[in-house]
């Protein structure tokens, strides 16, 4: 199911729901016609027509006017219906899945900063519609004799289409919420300049370290001289380095989460599978070799990197800690280095 929203998916499944209920309108025209209902079948022609002039709205894109005139029919057809043929026939019944319908609409509506439907308007009217039909028919009883079997036929196969009803949007409304909450967890874990987990993913990801029998090793890695790489070649400069960088690290580091810890530093967790030092005295050469080269200029990259390895569940703060220290005496010892 489709569940990212644009407007042309948005007309596509309006068209396509367009031409259901149209359908469903000549197949209970025909239906009024041969049981007799001469006003039943007059009232069908301008059915027909609001769902002909909802092709040309939708066409026009002109959804909000299109949702007011249909969702105006579909209640007054329901009212009207019900008074002539009694509620055994079910029609009533539609109310019960308008009232979510058009809700969801008002949510698409946002999706697509479109105008907002007054949705606590049009409940209230199906509402009162639904009231004044069925208090109508308990006290009038229907316009309209008819046969046992067509009203239980009419009963399931409405029930059967407002059920439906009821759960397409359902499953749509609950679909959008999950792909969006999903959306929004990714964006609060990506840093956005260079795709890789920020610092909060990162806590996170520690503060799930709970297997005491395993050993892991944070890496805290700073881009070396990075002030004087911004001042000589510019903020833009700045920025490519860092995210090549991340690729650079990203390509070398395949096992790693990987973070941006802040500015121009990276925090690495790494598992014991790995024989992490000579993995990143890997990434240090390969940093140092790879061409960093922006709008003509050459920059000369290298990155010093602190390592700090650790068994069970440690404290947090402590273990970056001596990644950091470790990492500062590499940048006292003249940089390019990884201390373990
Ligand atoms: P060292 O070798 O000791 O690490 O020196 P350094 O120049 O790399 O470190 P310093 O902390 O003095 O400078 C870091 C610079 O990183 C300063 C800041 O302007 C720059 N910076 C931080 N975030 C960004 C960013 O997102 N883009 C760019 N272009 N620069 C950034
Ligand atoms: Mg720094
Ligand atoms: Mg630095």
């Amino acid at each position: 199911m489709n569940t990212t929203f644009d407007n042309n998916g948005i007309r596509k499944i309006t068209y396509t729901i367009n031409t259901v209920i149209l359908f469903i309108v000549f197949a209970l025209l025909a239906f009024f016609y041969f049981s007799h209902m001469p006003f039943l079948v007059w009232f069908s022609l301008p059915t027909a027509l609001v769902y002909l002039i909802g092709y040309l709205l939708i066409y026009k894109n002109k959804l909000y006017a299109y949702v007011c005139m249909v969702y105006s029919w579909l209640t007054l057809y329901m009212f009207v219906t019900t008074i002539c043929l009694g509620y055994n026939y079910g029609f009533h019944l539609y109310s019960l899945s308008m009232i979510p319908i058009i809700y969801y609409t008002k949510y698409m509506g946002y999706r697509l900063n479109m105008r907002s439907t007054r949705v606590g308007m049009f409940a209230a009217l199906i509402i009162l519609a639904y009231l004044g039909c069925t208090f109508y028919v308990a006290i009038k009883g229907p316009v309209y004799e008819s046969t046992e079997a067509a009203s239980a036929f009419f009963w399931i196969s409405n029930s059967l289409i407002v059920f439906s009803f009821l759960i397409y949007y359902t499953r749509m409304l609950l679909q959008n919420i999950i792909s969006s909450e999903e959306k929004l967890r990714q964006m609060s874990y990506v840093d956005k300049l260079t795709g890789l987990y920020n610092r909060h993913y990162m806590m996170d990801q520690l503060e799930r370290i709970t297997d005491g029998s395993r050993t892991h090793t944070v890496a805290m890695i700073d881009i070396d001289d990075f002030k004087k790489i911004n001042d000589v070649y510019g903020h833009n400069a700045g920025d490519y380095v860092l995210k090549k960088l991340s690729d650079v690290m990203s390509a070398s580091c395949p096992g790693a989460v990987i973070s941006r810890w802040g500015g121009e530093e990276f925090l690495l967790l790494i598992g014991n599978q790995e024989d992490v030092p000579s993995l990143m005295e890997q990434l240090r050469g390969s940093v140092e070799a790879e061409d960093f080269s922006f709008e003509g200029s050459r920059i000369r990259v290298t990155i010093t990197i602190g390592l700090s390895e650790k068994e069970g569940s440690p404290d947090i703060d402590k273990w970056i800690q001596e990644a950091d220290n470790k990492l500062y005496i590499g940048k006292k010892n003249g940089k390019n280095v990884v201390i373990t």
